[in-house]
């Protein structure tokens, strides 16, 4: 840590699934957390309630990272009431599979704006605050996907691999301001994202991870805590696979 000040850490899709074990372990390391959502607000609710239990303060907003102005807005709200962001975790993200010649250009542009405009609307605008700070920890969210791609997930990869490009150039540009970007590469996680596929695929997939097994959200929550830390100072430009083995 490089100030005394409570840490703060921002997660986007901080609701649901990854994000949300995310946000509850940065929680319970003691940052302030603002988080933000889509559409499920019953389950921001529910998460807000638990982390009212562990006296950190928490900002929960909905707001749609593919919206640059709606982004700017969450994030000059959480520097102003908690301070400048330490931590920022990119991890809302959707899928619309589809074989390419089947693929609507909504379905190509919707996850485009979602996962990848809207890593770039939260990276730019938390960047200068931690510039000025001179430090800083971007985790942002990919995809074993976006490594080796996907059938039916030319869209979704396509937007997986730019984050691995986008990060990475942010770690050439601003390390030199103390500010360190690393992108995790999740393989099958148990969230609602997986829960819609079906047993066929569900069982043909186990039987090419190792392991044996989907990861839990907790376990990607434990990776992007030791990112994010001190622990991790010496860690920048890298993407890191948590996938049971499936890639090998
Ligand atoms: P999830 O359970 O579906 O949760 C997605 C979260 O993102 C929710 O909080 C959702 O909010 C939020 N979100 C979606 N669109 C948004 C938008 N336009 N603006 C703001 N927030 C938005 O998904 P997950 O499985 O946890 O996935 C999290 C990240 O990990 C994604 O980037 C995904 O691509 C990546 N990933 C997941 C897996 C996996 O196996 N689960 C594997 C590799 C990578 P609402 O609840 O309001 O919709």
């Amino acid at each position: 840590m490089t100030h005394d000040a409570k840490r703060v850490a921002l997660v986007s899709g901080g609701s649901r699934g990854i994000g949300r074990a995310v946000v509850k372990r940065l929680a319970a390391e003691g940052h302030d957390i603002s988080f933000c959502y889509q559409s499920n607000g019953e389950a921001a609710i529910s998460l807000e309630k638990e982390l009212g239990e562990l006296g950190v303060q928490v900002l929960a907003r909905k707001v749609d990272v593919a919206d640059a102005d709606s982004v700017r807005a969450w994030v000059a709200e959480t520097q102003e009431t908690l301070g400048t962001v330490d931590v920022a975790v990119t991890a809302a993200g959707i899928t619309r599979d589809n074989p390419l010649l089947m693929m609507t250009d909504e379905q190509w542009s919707e996850v485009r704006s979602v996962n990848l405009d809207g890593v770039y609307n939260v990276c730019r605008s938390v960047v200068f605050e931690m510039m000025k700070r001179r430090s800083g920890s971007l985790v942002l969210i990919s995809s074993v996907a976006g490594v080796y791609g996907h059938a039916t997930q030319s869209n979704y990869a396509a937007t997986k691999a730019g984050i691995i490009g986008f990060g990475k150039s942010l770690a050439k540009e601003i390390g030199r301001y103390g500010i360190r970007s690393n992108v995790v590469a999740p393989g099958f996680i148990e969230t609602d994202m997986t829960s819609v596929l079906g047993d066929k695929i569900r069982d043909e997939m186990l039987k090419s991870i190792p392991l044996k097994r989907f990861g839990a959200a907790e376990e990607v929550a434990d990776l992007v805590s030791f990112l994010a830390s001190e622990r991790a100072g010496y860690i920048t430009g890298s993407v890191f696979q948590i996938d049971g083995g499936i890639t090998i």
